[in-house]
C-alpha cells in the first residue's frame, strides 16, 4: 500500500524522491522496521483516518505517515496503531 499525496500525486519528483530516499536510508539503519504486514496494516489505517492530509502528513503528529509507520516501534498519536 503507499499513501499517495492527493495534491500532487506523486507527480512531484521531489516530493516521490524524499519519501523514497527515506525509506531506503532508514532501510539500511539499524532501527528495527516493521513486517510488510504491520506496515500494510498500519498504513490502513492512515488513509482511513481524519487525520492525514491531503499530502500524506498525520496533522497529530507531522509525519509523513509512509515513513512514521516503517519504524517498528513508533505508535501512532491517536493510538490507532
Ligand atoms: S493519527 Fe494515527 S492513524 Fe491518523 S494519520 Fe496520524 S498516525 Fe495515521
Amino acid at each position: 500500500m503507499r499513501i499517495v499525496c492527493k495534491a500532487c500525486q506523486y507527480t512531484s519528483e521531489i516530493h516521490k524522491q524524499t519519501i523514497e530516499k527515506e525509506l531506503e536510508k532508514l532501510k539500511k539503519g539499524t532501527i528495527p522496521m516493521a513486517d510488510d504486514a504491520l506496515y500494510e496494516k498500519r498504513l490502513k489505517a492512515c488513509s482511513d483516518c481524519k487525520h492525514l492530509d491531503i499530502s500524506g502528513t498525520c496533522m497529530m503528529c507531522g509525519c509523513y505517515v509512509m515513513l512514521r509507520a516503517a519504524l517498528k516501534n513508533n505508535k501512532c498519536p491517536e493510538k490507532h496503531w
